[in-house]
């Protein structure tokens, strides 16, 4: 559930908002207040989830804009025109693209395993180190870095060595970035960066999963069912919250309670 005005003032980016994840969060940090910075690969999706948007309460209008997280040019660009635009750079940031190239261990092509490296790992990395770098040079006392990794970054998942592997990843560069941004030598920079570890969500990622293995998986589910991209975004919208300030460098499971402990 929304907690509307809890994130009045904050101006936040989220990467992969024209979809799935990302647009739930997009909708979920606007209720609450938030101006949001809807960026994607697919400007039309980015768009779409615009209009979904409602008005943010300091009448400052949101903006959807296309960013490629791989490309490091691109992810440069696009800070310079939030900054251009907002004066500021976003004090919060939710890095939700990511990809899947599914394919068994002794198949997996190399190009496929690097396109998924590329993206939700090496994404992860510029996005994060982008927006950290503006807001230490802004001078900024706080931030929000959230990050999307996977619970198959922690448990493996048949057919997915690759996106195994860059998920893992994806919790290295948050807790390495946690520990540097929260202070550095003497600074004091305030920056907290957690990953969240979502199961499985109903969104157009797992829409081409055949039923047969959507319903083994929801049997492994102690909650019984796939989670919904909102019960993603609720927990995203509560780390970028001042009610989660005392939490840097979590991994938050958002899974139904699969493979716990
Ligand atoms: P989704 O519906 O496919 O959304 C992903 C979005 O990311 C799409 O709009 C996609 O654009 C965009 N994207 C892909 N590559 C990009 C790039 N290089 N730069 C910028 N945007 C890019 O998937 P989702 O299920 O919401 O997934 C969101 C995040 O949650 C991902 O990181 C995913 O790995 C993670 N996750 C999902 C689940 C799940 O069960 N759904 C579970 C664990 C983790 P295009 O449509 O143009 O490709």
């Amino acid at each position: 559930m929304a907690t509307p005005g809890r994130l009045v003032s904050r101006l936040a980016v989220v990467t992969g908002g024209g979809s799935g994840i990302g647009r739930a969060v997009c909708q979920r940090l606007a209720s609450e207040g938030a101006s949001v910075v809807v960026a994607d690969l697919n400007e039309a999706s980015a768009n779409e989830t615009l209009k979904s948007l409602p008005r943010d309460l300091r009448g400052q209008a949101h903006m959807a804009t296309a960013a490629d997280v791989a490309s490091k040019e691109s992810v440069k660009t696009l800070l310079t025109s939030i900054q251009a635009r907002y004066f500021q750079p976003p004090s919060v940031c939710v890095n939700a693209a990511g990809i899947t190239l599914d394919n068994f261990l002794l198949d997996m092509e190399e190009d496929d395993f690097d396109k998924v490296v590329q993206v939700n790992l090496k994404g992860s990395f510029l996005v994060v180190q982008a927006v950290a770098q503006a807001l230490v040079a802004s001078g900024a006392t706080k931030g929000s870095l959230i990050t999307v990794g996977s619970i198959v970054g922690k448990v493996g998942n048949i057919g997915q060595v690759n996106y195994a592997a860059s998920k893992a990843g994806v919790e290295g560069v948050t807790r390495t970035a946690a520990k540097e941004l929260a202070r550095w030598l003497h600074f004091r920079f305030g920056i907290r960066c957690n990953c969240v570890l979502p199961g499985f969500i109903s969104t157009p990622m797992t829409d081409t999963v055949p039923e047969k293995v959507i319903s083994k998986m929801k049997a492994l589910i102690p909650l019984g069912r796939m989670g919904e991209a909102a019960e993603v975004a609720d927990v995203c919208a509560f780390l970028a919250s001042d009610d989660a300030r005392y939490i840097t460098g979590a991994s938050l499971e958002v899974t139904g309670g699969l493979f716990m402990g």
